[in-house]
């Protein structure tokens, strides 16, 4: 059989030792005669995986003490309403950037609870850079700043952190989480859904610094009160356990991988040679800004968009998965988180010469 390398955005591929380790325990969790999935998320063997997996991923993003990691559901979109509803108080407005789909989306969910003040936004840019520091308009008494340092859909990351005085920033890093190495001290709060660089579907973490727990609306469903689930250790209702346990293995498979400094290289050289095989070749382009294009999702186009469905037939015949580009951009995407293998990056290149030999 061809090896298959799978480039999807999400949910996307996980590391194949996390997924034989999964397999080898499906059955029969720790010699407990049931699967780790059929276990009360109670249970002090169930707790215990809990525990291993937030001490974990605690240890690799050196998250200080003063921060809390929450287990949470709903995803991304979710946390587009839990974060105006326990960061905004009983009413007040938040900062937005907006630098393409997901933090557009971030700014149309809030919009339901409070004021939203569009502090930049690249729209008119074709959402391929980002609207300098100095074209901002920040209000010094906005409850939070939010923002997306990776847009998934785009292919837009940024590789600085912004300027927001005092008012604390939120990031959605749904899709560049545990890529590279950050300093949870310049975030008050940062969310991503797992499915992207963490595990499956269906689990939500959330890293917050205390002092932002606890004053939520009054409305705000239980599930969605970062004060209720840090009270109840991420087990206010039943979470998505499955999922924990899986994410955990992926956390202990970065750790045994040499941890965020290791993969962080990894991705480095991952994306640079996807990026100068599409600079080197006038059949491929990228449009994003230099200084901004992602690590993680690479868009890319033909210069002859006719030949794109033939690029997707022979690019998934020869084993290349889930190259199409995301309907608002078009073209193609080729999504490269921590689990995706350097030689899967070589293989696609190596198919993007032989293609554009053929047909350029
Ligand atoms: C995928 C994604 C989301 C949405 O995640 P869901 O879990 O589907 O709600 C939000 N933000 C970013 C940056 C994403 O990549």
């Amino acid at each position: 059989m061809t090896q298959i390398f799978n480039f999807s955005a999400g949910p996307a591929m996980l590391p194949a030792p996390v997924m034989q380790k999964a397999q080898r325990e499906f059955i029969n969790w720790n010699e407990q005669g049931c699967s780790v999935m059929e276990m009360s998320h109670r249970s002090k063997q169930y707790i215990g995986v809990a525990e291993k997996a937030t001490a974990d991923l605690k240890q690799l993003l050196n998250v200080p003490d003063n921060y809390k990691i929450l287990f949470m559901h709903g995803g991304g979109r979710g946390q587009f309403s839990a974060v105006p509803l326990n960061l905004s108080g009983q009413g007040a407005s938040a900062d937005f950037l907006v630098t393409g789909s997901w933090s557009k989306g971030a700014v149309a969910e809030a919009n339901n609870f409070l004021d939203t003040n569009i502090i930049a936004d690249n729209l008119a840019g074709q959402r391929t850079s980002v609207p300098s520091q100095s074209e901002w308009q920040l209000n010094d008494n906005a409850a939070y700043f939010h923002y997306c340092p990776n847009e998934t859909v785009e292919g837009v990351e940024i590789d600085w952190i912004p300027n927001t005085g005092k008012v604390p920033i939120v990031a959605d890093m749904s899709s560049n989480i545990l890529s590279k190495k950050i300093d949870i001290n310049d975030y008050g709060l940062i969310y991503a859904g797992a499915q992207k660089n963490i595990g499956p579907s269906g689990l939500t973490v959330v890293i917050v610094r205390e002092d932002l727990i606890g004053n939520a609306r009054l409305q705000t469903p239980n599930i969605m009160n970062y004060d209720v689930i840090k009270k109840h250790d991420s087990m206010y209702n039943t979470p998505p356990t499955f999922a924990w346990y899986l994410a955990g293995l992926v956390f202990e498979w970065l750790l045994e991988s040499g941890g965020i400094e290791s993969i962080e290289k990894h991705n480095a050289e991952k994306s640079k040679l996807l990026y100068e095989c599409i600079d080197d070749n006038d059949f491929y382009s990228n449009k994003v800004e230099l200084q901004y294009r992602s690590r993680m999702n690479v868009p890319f186009h033909l210069a002859d968009p006719t030949l794109d469905s033939m690029f997707l037939r022979e690019s998934e015949d020869a084993g290349l998965k889930a190259l199409k580009g995301h309907r608002i951009v078009g073209g193609m995407r080729a999504s490269i988180y921590n689990a995706m293998p350097i030689e899967g990056v070589k293989t696609l290149v190596e198919f993007m010469h032989d293609f554009a030999k053929k047909y350029g």
